[in-house]
């Protein structure tokens, strides 16, 4: 977590946010006393709200971002945007760069392999569509964005889990739909990939607590892991 850099002095903070990092920094930052904004972009239907301000929705790219910070009199930004949102982590970087806002980052860890894992690191997830064995039974922890690149394996059954329910069908030929967040607790992982039949999980090194419990599920049941990695 970024450090107090001016102690005893307010600051105008805009975190950039929808992880649990966020709102734990949220909350600390608050409770220092400075005016804090949690910006989400809008995707859950019911997020979490961060002590402090909440605004919600895009800025409109870097420019909408610049604008914003200059109309708020923002002093400092934080990115603690997920690792694999991107798009709004280069948009705050052009847009600190353009205001000359101090910007933030921060950085999770991703996960490391450990003994008894059984990882394919993948790049894309178009690689990791084409490893999937015909006939697996596919666990996609993944998010609603990442999933198109396997609907055309309309030779594997695939589990998917996702927050909120899709506003339409999603296009696969053979899927189960799972709704809800990922369990903190690896045996509910566990029972889930074994009530399913999951012969694969697909995930991606997102690092941090939150989604490791269907890691060590899979390390504990043998289960085979795509892993798509980060740049
Ligand atoms: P993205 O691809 O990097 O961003 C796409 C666009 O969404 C951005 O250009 C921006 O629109 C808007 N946006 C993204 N994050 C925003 C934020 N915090 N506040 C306001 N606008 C935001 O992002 P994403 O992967 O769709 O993720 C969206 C949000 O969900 C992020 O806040 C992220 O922390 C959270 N999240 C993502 C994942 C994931 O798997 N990607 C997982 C957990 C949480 P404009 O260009 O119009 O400003």
């Amino acid at each position: 977590m970024p450090s107090d850099q001016n102690p005893g002095e307010r600051q105008k903070i805009l975190i950039l946010g929808g992880t649990k990092e966020a709102r734990e920094l949220a909350q600390t930052l608050v409770e220092n006393g400075h005016a804090v904004t949690t910006s989400l972009a809008g995707r859950t239907m019911d997020p979490i709200l961060p002590a402090g301000e909440v605004r919600i929705g895009g800025f409109g790219g870097a420019e909408g971002l610049a604008a914003y910070l200059r109309e708020n009199a923002v002093t400092r930004m934080i990115d603690a945007t997920h690792p694999f949102a991107r798009r709004i982590s280069e948009n705050a970087i052009k847009a600190a760069a353009e205001t000359g806002i101090t910007l933030d980052q921060i950085v999770r860890p991703r996960w490391q392999k450990q003994p008894g894992d059984r990882w394919r690191a993948v790049a894309t997830l178009e690689q990791a569509a084409d490893l999937l064995p015909s006939g697996a039974t596919v666990f996609l922890a993944l998010g609603r964005q990442y999933l198109d690149a396997f609907v055309p394996r309309t030779d594997c059954r695939f589990i998917i889990r996702m927050v909120d329910a899709p506003e339409k069908p999603l296009g696969f030929f053979d899927y189960a739909l799972i709704l809800g967040k990922p369990a903190s607790d690896p045996s509910h992982e566990s029972d889930l990939m074994t009530a399913y039949g999951i012969t694969h999980l697909v995930a991606r090194n997102s690092g941090g607590p939150a989604g490791y419990a269907k890691i060590i599920a899979a390390r504990e049941l043998g289960l085979p892991v795509i892993m798509l990695e980060r740049d």
